[in-house]
C-alpha cells in the first residue's frame, strides 16, 4: 500500500511526486517508456517557472519580447531590457523533473497506463499492469484526463487545438519571437515564430470550433518560406476556462488535468508550478490525519482558486472578449497599442502574468477614452 499514486510523469506530476516523496511513499504512473515524449509544447517559460521547477533545462535562447502582426498589416514591437523568456526543450525538462522526483524518492512506473480506480477505505488503481493500492491518488494525466473524468461532469470550459513545427531557417532577430493575430492563421488564438538559433519554431493554436489547425500552419509555413523547411511537427490540446472540480473522494488534481493553464497565452507550466505546494500542503496534512474524504480535501478547490484560479479566471474573461473580435476589431486593436503610453505599458508585460497589464494601460485617462469603442465591441 502506498500512501499516493500520481497518475502522469510529465512535469505536473512529477513537481508534485517530488514534493510528496521527501515525506511519503509515492509511485508515479507513466503510459509512455520515459517522461517527456511526445513533447506537445512550445518550450516557452520565464526565469520564475525554471526557478520552480527545481531543475535546469539547457536555455536554446532567451526572448527580450515580441512583434505582434495584427490582420491588416500592422506591426506593433513589444520589448523590455529584462528577459520575458527562455526557450527550452521540454522533453529534456520533463526527464530531468522526472529524474528530481526520483531522488526525492519516488517510485516511477513507465509503460504503465492507469485505467480506472475505486475508492473504498483507500484507493485501488486498475492498470495496464495490475492493480496498485494507496491511500490516495493525484491526477496529473494531462489535457484528456481520466483521473478528471471520474470525479463526474468535470470537463474543461474549452479546448483549443494546437499544433507545431521546427523549421530549419535562421529568424533575423533573434531575441524577438513574432505573433500573428486574426482568423486566417489562428482563428481564436494567435499563432508563434519563435527563434532558436540555427532554427525556429512556428506553431499555433486555433479555437475548437475552427476545426483541425494543419492548414493554417501550413498557410502561415508557407507564407514565411518555410513550409519545405520543417524538421519536425507536433499537436496537442489545451483545456481552457477551468473545471467544475480539482478534488474528490482521496483525490485531487494538478496541471492540465486540473485545467490550471493560463487562457490568455496557454500556458500551463507556470499555473501547475505555482498550485504544487498548496497540493502538496494540504494532501500532507490529510495524510497525517488519516482523513481524506472529499470533504477534508475540500480545501484544495477553496485555497487554489484564492492563490491561483481568481487569477485565471480574470484572464478568461479577456480571453472571453478576444474571441469577440473580428479581423477588423483586431486591427483596430493594434492601432490602440501603437499608441506610445499603450506601448510603453506594453513594454512591461510578463507572460506570468499578462492581464495585469490592463491595469497599467489604464493608469493614462487618454488611453481609456480610446478604448472605449473597443471595449464596448468586446462586450457586445
Ligand atoms: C502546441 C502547444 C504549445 C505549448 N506551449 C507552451 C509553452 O510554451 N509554455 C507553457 O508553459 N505551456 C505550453 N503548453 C502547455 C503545456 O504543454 C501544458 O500545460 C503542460 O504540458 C502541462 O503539464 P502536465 O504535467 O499537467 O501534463 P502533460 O505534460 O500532458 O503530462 C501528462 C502526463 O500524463 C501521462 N498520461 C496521460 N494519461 C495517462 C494514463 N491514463 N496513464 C498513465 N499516464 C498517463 C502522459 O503520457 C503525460 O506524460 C503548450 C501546449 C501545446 C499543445
Amino acid at each position: 500500500m502506498h500512501d499516493v499514486v500520481v497518475v502522469g510523469g510529465g512535469p505536473a506530476g512529477s513537481l508534485a511526486a517530488a514534493a510528496l516523496a521527501r515525506t511519503h511513499d509515492v509511485v508515479v504512473l507513466e503510459e509512455h517508456p520515459s517522461s517527456g515524449q511526445p513533447v506537445q509544447c512550445a518550450g516557452l517559460i520565464t526565469d520564475d517557472v525554471i526557478s520552480m521547477s527545481g531543475v535546469r533545462p539547457d536555455i536554446l535562447n532567451t526572448l527580450h519580447g515580441a512583434e505582434v502582426v495584427f490582420p491588416d498589416g500592422n506591426t506593433v514591437e513589444v520589448r523590455s531590457d529584462w528577459p520575458k523568456a527562455r526557450v527550452v526543450d521540454r522533453g529534456q525538462l520533463d526527464s530531468l523533473m522526472a529524474d528530481a522526483a526520483m531522488d526525492a524518492g519516488a517510485e516511477y512506473r513507465y509503460n504503465t497506463r492507469y485505467l480506472s480506480h475505486s475508492v473504498t477505505d483507500h484507493v485501488e488503481v486498475e492498470t495496464g499492469d495490475g492493480m496498485v493500492g494507496s491511500r490516495a491518488i493525484v491526477g496529473a494525466d494531462g489535457h484528456s484526463s481520466r483521473v478528471a473524468s471520474s470525479l463526474g461532469d468535470n470537463f474543461p470550459r474549452e479546448y483549443v487545438r494546437g499544433i507545431q513545427a521546427d523549421v530549419s531557417v535562421r529568424m533575423e532577430r533573434q531575441d524577438l519571437f513574432r505573433i500573428h493575430l486574426g482568423s486566417r492563421f489562428a482563428p481564436g488564438f494567435f499563432t508563434w515564430e519563435i527563434p532558436c538559433g540555427d532554427f525556429t519554431r512556428v506553431g499555433l493554436c486555433t479555437s475548437w470550433s475552427a476545426g483541425p489547425p494543419y492548414h493554417h500552419l501550413m498557410d502561415l509555413l508557407h507564407h514565411i518560406g518555410a513550409s519545405d523547411r520543417i524538421i519536425r511537427m507536433y499537436s496537442g490540446k489545451i483545456p481552457l476556462g477551468g473545471r467544475r472540480t480539482i478534488h474528490g473522494d482521496r483525490c485531487l488534481l494538478i496541471g492540465d488535468a486540473g485545467c490550471m493553464v493560463k487562457p490568455v497565452s496557454g500556458g500551463g507550466l507556470y499555473p501547475a508550478f505555482q498550485s504544487v505546494p498548496i497540493l502538496r500542503d494540504v494532501l500532507t496534512d490529510a495524510l497525517d490525519r488519516d482523513t481524506l474524504d472529499e470533504h477534508a480535501l475540500s480545501g484544495y478547490d477553496r485555497i487554489w482558486y484564492q492563490k491561483v484560479g481568481r487569477e485565471l479566471d480574470r484572464a478568461y474573461r479577456l480571453r472571453s472578449m478576444f474571441v469577440r473580435l473580428d479581423d477588423d476589431d483586431l486591427s483596430c486593436a493594434g492601432r490602440y497599442a501603437s499608441r506610445e503610453k499603450v506601448r510603453s505599458a506594453l513594454d512591461e508585460l510578463s507572460l506570468d502574468h499578462p492581464s495585469d497589464v490592463v491595469g497599467g494601460i489604464m493608469k493614462h485617462p487618454s488611453n481609456i477614452l480610446a478604448a472605449i469603442p473597443l471595449a464596448l465591441r468586446c462586450l457586445l
